[in-house]
């Protein structure tokens, strides 16, 4: 024992070392002393001795740089530089494009919380409160989604009025052009309450505040481009959209086939230099109308009129739609949402380089342009759209579930039923969560590209889930379309938000992973600068600094993961109260995890990693939950922690952490290089995998919150449109839900009468009056069970249509036309 002393006191102290992350030097420190104190503690002298001769063997060349330069990481630099992967130009962009924020925490192994939490609190101001309660309270009453989606396919004209006169098409314009410069946050709430009456409504403002033609004059427009279009796009004078994708440029949008050729034309009755362009778009949102055209193309220079490069790349301009030889005003019909959305075409037609947004200076540079500006329009639409669908559903679906009674018992009191009611009051909670920490991200000056894909990704995932979980509660009530129907044309728009801005599939299994790893990653990107140095001395001295930084980095996370996944993480420093310090500690353990394996990967797998979906799929399900649960947690720490919340708190968290858990053995038991997966999951799941879904406990009561009135479930339900009107079905039941638990007892009463025969009519009015008449029941619970009548009858009651109602328009001119025959 005593020859072992000395080699367990440097093992010690080394593994002290990469858990608590600290210096070679400090390392090197802690070794001494151990060994030092190793013969005092019975430790063997010769032993001790031999020990230290082995450790100064290793620590002296680590420690002396120029040695270690020269002898270590100049070869390493050598083979390094083989093995580089070779990045397209795309990938390129795209990784550079971009910030990091506290998703660069999370791939760190130990993420430092206090960033987190000091975070400012996301706050409205007090004019984009009054906006939310005056206009968009307004163009909600005014909005009927079954007009708007089988009677017109269209929105009401006098819907578009509003819309263009309150400027709701210039939220991200700065009130210098005369738009209202609204901040991320208060961009998302309208949008999240106007996804709440109606898709085609929150499409309709979604799309000209995201990515297109306001967002990139913004940025890259000339003066004159953006005094002459900001302000009548803020105002709606031009209806914006913008044309990227085309029949064999879709997800793979670089690809584009479109091009323009730089040539002389006649513009405004006089002879410029121009480009003429030849394109084919689909799936364009607003194309129909729309009265300037974002297009991007390749723009080609055969004849050399603007230099010597021939072929300039994608490039940026704006079509006006009086431009001879436009074709645009046919429509898409996508999933019978009725938001204009059609293709664009045009062939030689010509536009003065003036058009080409940011002039002569942005040609070629489209695609970059495009990738900067997409996260923040990313971070904000379609998270905030499926926000407001998930947060009504759950509130409507609580309501519903205790207002519709089946076997004598409201249908929400049945097991079956509570489990889809916890799902979606969870996964509302997390999207409600995740969304806002998104566009909070946009407000501190982030361009937030790995979190906007984490964002669009998740959000349309769970809100898919919360639909699909309301629509079976609801059972025929969702599925019968028409004006009482507040959750079957949602459920037919999840697809629209899963394919647009980045097709679900690829975005999981390319973006999210792919972009992360290299960009989050404390050291990777900044080998693969230091790597390519034009300055020899430089390269091996910055490189030798980011290869021994990147090898600590990965013994501490393989310290750290074996330690924190022996002791089921319950050690370790944390913010948080009794509840959440093990949420924090979990954390701190599922983050080294992915900074191992992902580390793992890419020294293992190399360039061959980007085409390794499922691994990279799986690796972005870890970072996305990790991202989701910090984001809870610092919501939960804004809104001072209180306690009602713990349940979907609790609920959201432990779904978050099995989901993690899931992944990472999903990954590890299918990694590409078997032995690596197994040494792997000794480091990670020393005790195997232990996380669970969330009890049925937990899930009672996530969902019993969703099925009585309280702070709570107002706060699930605060930001959408709950106003109890004749458009709003959804807002009535919802206005029902108090008035129906008042009346609870006195059903129960009645029914009990009705059971012991006491009241023997048949139908409800009679049985009513018969109690009354006899004096079982008294005025006060005669009027409240009419009220609940009342209420049940306007929840559970479906449309019916005379058949011509339902006939197309189109069909039905042709019949009265054949009549008049
Ligand atoms: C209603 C609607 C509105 C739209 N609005 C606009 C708009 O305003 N402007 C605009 O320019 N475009 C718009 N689009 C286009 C939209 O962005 C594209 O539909 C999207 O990029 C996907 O292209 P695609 O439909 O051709 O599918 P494809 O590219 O054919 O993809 C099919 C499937 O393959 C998957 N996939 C593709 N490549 C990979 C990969 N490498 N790894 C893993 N999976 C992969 C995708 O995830 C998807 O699931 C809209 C589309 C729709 C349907």
């Amino acid at each position: 024992m005593s020859v072992l002393i000395p080699f367990l006191a440097l093992l010690l102290a080394g593994l002290l070392a990469a858990y608590l992350r600290v210096s070679l030097k400090t390392w090197a420190a802690l070794s001494v002393i151990a060994l030092v104190a190793a013969p005092f503690v019975g430790g063997s002298i010769v032993a001790t001795v031999l020990f230290g001769l082995l450790f100064a063997a290793l620590a002296v060349p680590l420690l002396h740089l120029p040695l270690r330069r020269e002898k270590i990481t100049r070869p390493l630099l050598a083979i390094y530089t083989k093995m580089l992967p070779q990045l397209s130009d795309t990938e390129k962009t795209a990784l550079e494009a971009g910030t990091v924020g506290w998703e660069g925490e999370l791939f760190s192994g130990l993420p430092k919380w206090k960033q987190l939490l000091n975070q400012p609190k996301p706050e409205l101001s007090a004019e984009e409160r009054a906006f939310l309660d005056g206009p968009v309270e307004e163009v909600c009453r005014m909005t009927s989604d079954w007009e708007t989606t089988h009677d017109r396919a269209d929105l009401a004209p006098e819907v578009w009025e509003y819309l263009k006169k309150q400027r709701f098409f210039g939220m991200i314009i700065p009130k210098q052009y005369g738009g209202l410069g609204f901040s991320a946050l208060g961009h998302h709430k309208v949008i999240e309450k106007l996804a709440s009456i109606s898709s085609t409504l929150s499409s309709t403002v979604g799309v000209p505040n995201s990515l297109g033609p306001a967002e990139l004059l913004l940025h890259y427009g000339t003066d004159e481009q953006k005094n002459h279009y900001l302000p009548r796009l803020a105002d709606g004078r031009e209806i914006p959209c913008f044309a990227l994708t085309g029949p064999t440029a879709g997800s793979d949008a670089t690809s584009l086939p479109d091009y323009g050729i730089v040539c002389e034309g006649e513009w405004n009755g006089a002879r410029v230099l121009g480009v003429k362009l030849t394109f084919d778009k689909r799936y364009i949102t607003l194309a129909p109308v729309a009265t300037v055209i974002g297009l991007a193309f390749r723009l080609q220079d055969p004849d050399g009129l603007l230099g010597d490069e021939k072929d300039r790349g994608i490039t940026l301009a704006l079509v006006p739609r009086s431009t001879p030889g436009l074709e645009v005003g046919r429509r898409h019909f996508p999933l019978n949402c009725a938001f204009q959305n059609g293709p664009v075409r045009g062939k030689e037609i010509f536009l003065p380089l003036s058009q080409l947004i940011g002039g002569e200076d942005y040609i070629g540079q489209g695609w970059r342009m495009l990738v900067e500006c997409l996260s923040v329009g990313r971070a904000i639409t379609l998270p905030s759209t499926s926000s407001g669908a998930a947060k009504l559903a759950a509130v409507v679906s609580g309501a519903y579930a205790r207002i519709r009674k089946q076997f004598g018992l409201s249908i929400g009191r049945f097991e079956g039923v509570e489990e889809a009611l916890a799902r979606i009051a969870g996964n509302a909670y997390a999207v409600s969560a995740l969304s806002e920490a998104t566009a909070a991200a946009v407000d501190r000056g982030e361009k937030p590209a790995v979190p906007s894909a984490i964002a669009k990704y998740h959000c349309t995932e769970m809100a898919r889930q919360v639909g699909q979980d309301a629509m079976d509660i609801h059972g025929g009530k969702g599925v019968i379309l028409g004006p009482r129907n507040y959750l079957g044309r949602g459920w037919q728009a999840a697809p629209i938000s899963i394919t647009v801005e980045g097709a679900n599939i690829m975005t999981r299994s390319l973006m999210i992973f792919g972009q992360g790893a290299i960009r989050c990653h404390p050291w990777v990107l900044k080998e693969m600068q230091a790597a390519q140095h034009p300055d020899a001395e430089t390269r091996l001295r910055e490189f030798d600094r980011n290869l021994f930084g990147h090898i600590g980095f990965a013994v501490s996370n393989a310290v750290r993961s074996f330690v924190l996944g022996l002791t089921g993480a319950r050690i370790g420093r944390v913010p948080g109260d009794a509840t959440t310090r093990r949420y924090y500690r979990k954390l701190n353990r599922y983050s080294a995890n992915l900074a191992l394996v992902a580390d793992t990967s890419m020294l293992l797998l190399g360039g061959k990693l980007k085409f390794k979906e499922s691994l990279s799929g799986r690796l972005g399900d870890v970072l996305s939950q990790l991202y989701i649960a910090s984001a809870m947690l610092k919501r939960y720490e804004d809104r001072d922690c209180p306690a009602s919340e713990r349940p979907l708190l609790a609920w959201a968290f432990h779904d978050a952490c099995h989901k993690i858990e899931l992944a990472l053995s999903g990954a590890l038991r299918n990694f590409p290089i078997r032995p690596a997966g197994w040494a792997l999951w000794l480091l990670v799941f020393p005790w195997g995998r232990r996380a669970q879904a969330p009890s049925d406990r937990l899930g009672h009561r996530a969902a019993s919150l969703l099925m009585s009135p309280s702070e709570t479930r107002d706060r699930m339900g605060e930001g959408t449109f709950l106003t109890p009107c004749a458009n709003n079905p959804a807002g009535r039941i919802n206005a029902g839900l108090a008035k129906a638990i008042a009346a609870e007892p006195v059903e129960r009463k009645f029914l009990k009468l009705v059971k012991s025969g006491d009241i023997t009519a048949m139908d409800l009015p009679a049985q009513l009056h018969e109690a009354q008449l006899k004096g079982l029941l008294n005025a006060e619970e005669i009027a409240l069970l009419n009220e609940l009548q009342a209420i049940v009858h306007d929840a559970i009651t479906v449309d019916d249509f005379d058949p011509s109602e339902l006939v197309s328009a189109r069909m039905a001119q042709g019949a009265r036309l054949g009549k008049a025959a």
